[in-house]
């Protein structure tokens, strides 16, 4: 069965879309099976793995609201081993629309449970809001990833996401865990980086990845280019950064 997990954190800008893609892609390197969904009307992660929106058959949206399987709508991203169910814009609707829906907390899990056992990971690129998407996105995963950046107001809103899956969990997912909190874009020039980093491991009683993602030109470039970081700059610190958050993410796996 594949582990599905839950890439999300409602503040935009904290390199939910950049792990999602990057870490798919290490694990995907690594002989794992991966499977990304695009749950961003944005879809970031569709372009960044190589998946042009403009062709896109089906997409998340249909897979939501329409008679779609993930099947149908999964395209093949520039990597082996790595598939991408892609985002498109009307994604944005789907909230409002899911309204109507019967179990509309489940649209996603029912689906998905379909393909479970095709995959050894399923990660899911959260839109930057704790709306219907990103509950669907948790009602379906085994875990969450959180992607904390290194910035003055990194703990900000960190506790109504902790609230969400703690609701989500009560009421909706009771398997539902915190898989890890990442740091992004750490700055190594600068002691703020530093003391954000210890700050939140004082505050914070959740699993912390060793690894830290620094921050890193080549992991902004590589999405124009529709390559994660390990295809578009294998030797970037990077590409190291996220083949260890990897490796680390497939030890936690056998624990
Ligand atoms: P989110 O999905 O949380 O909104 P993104 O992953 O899209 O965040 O990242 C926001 C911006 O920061 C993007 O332009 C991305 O390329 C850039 N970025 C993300 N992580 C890094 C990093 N480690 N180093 C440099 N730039 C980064
Ligand atoms: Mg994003």
């Amino acid at each position: 069965m594949g582990r599905v997990i839950a890439i999300s954190n409602q503040k935009g800008g904290v390199g939910k879309t950049t792990t999602a893609i990057n870490l798919s892609a290490c694990l995907a390197e690594k002989q794992q099976k991966v499977l990304v969904i695009d749950m961003d009307p944005q879809g970031n992660a569709t372009s960044g793995l190589g998946v042009e929106k403009a062709s896109v058959e089906h997409s998340s949206y249909e897979v939501l609201l329409d008679d779609i399987s993930i099947t149908d709508a999964m395209e093949r991203s520039v990597c082996d081993n790595l598939y991408v169910v892609p985002s498109e814009r009307g994604l944005a609707g789907a909230e409002i629309e899911l309204i109507g829906k019967n179990e509309r907390e489940y649209v996603l899990k029912e689906k998905v449970d379909q393909v479970k056992d095709q995959f050894d990971f399923i990660i899911i690129d959260c839109p930057p809001s704790l709306n219907i998407l990103t509950v669907n996105a948790m009602t379906t995963a085994d875990t969450v990833l959180v992607p904390i950046q290194c910035e003055y107001y990194a703990l900000e809103g960190l506790s109504e996401l902790l609230y969400t899956i703690e609701l989500v969990k009560e009421r909706l997912n009771s398997k539902l865990e915190i898989e890890g909190v990442v740091f992004t874009m750490y700055d190594a020039r600068t002691c703020l980086s530093l003391q954000v980093v210890e700050n939140v491991k004082e505050n914070l009683q959740q699993n912390i990845y060793k690894t830290i993602i620094p921050r890193n030109i080549r992991l902004a470039e590589a999405p124009s280019y529709g390559m994660p970081i390990n295809l578009y700059d294998s030797k970037s610190a990077g590409a190291e950064g996220y083949r260890n958050l990897a490796e680390e993410v497939l030890e936690r796996g056998k624990e």
